[in-house]
């Protein structure tokens, strides 16, 4: 598809950010970008529309950028997966390992149905780990994750 191409090179590569060695994608080019930042949507809706999906859950923070545009132009709702202790209400929550220690991933109670179909979205898949969580947080509900979808995949990472 050729928007690829032209998104890709929207994304802007930052070395030795926010530690050195690594090369941080930074997808806030890519925002600026009206014609790619609509392309990037646009392509996921293409893909999920009439897949029978009521939630896209985004994992905070970048997928709360991707994921509500896609969820209301597919009809579905939009849930925030959120790092500890910022959501109000009463939550579950699922912990995952990082490269060094461990994190959480939480999301409402009630916010979602068993028996409801779900798109996991995030700006970026590298081991996996993150999406790992956001899969088993939702199925732990009872919730089928139709797919997950990132806008960036980094290669050479051994995926969970
Ligand atoms: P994983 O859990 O190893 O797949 O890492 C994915 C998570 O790390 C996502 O939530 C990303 O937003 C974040 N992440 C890792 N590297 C980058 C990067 O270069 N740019 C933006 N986000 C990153």
């Amino acid at each position: 598809d050729p928007r690829i191409a032209r998104i890709s090179s929207a994304i802007r590569v930052i070395p030795d950010f926010p530690k050195p060695g690594i090369m941080f994608q930074d997808i806030t080019t890519l925002l600026l970008d009206t014609k790619a930042f609509k392309d990037t949507i646009d392509l996921f809706v293409e893909r999920y529309r009439d897949k029978n999906i009521s939630v896209v859950a985004g994992v905070e923070a970048r997928g709360f950028i991707f994921g509500p545009p896609i969820a209301l132009a597919i009809g579905a709702k939009f849930v925030p997966m959120r790092k500890p202790n910022k959501l109000p209400g009463e939550v579950i929550s699922e912990e995952y390992s990082l490269e060094y220690g461990t994190d959480k991933m939480e999301m409402h109670v009630g916010a979602v149905e068993a028996g409801e179909h779900a798109l996991v979205i995030d700006d970026l898949i590298a081991t996996g780990g993150t999406l790992c969580a956001a899969v088993k947080l939702l199925e732990r509900v009872g919730v089928h994750v139709v797919e997950c979808a990132c806008v960036i995949e980094l290669l050479g990472l051994k995926v969970c």
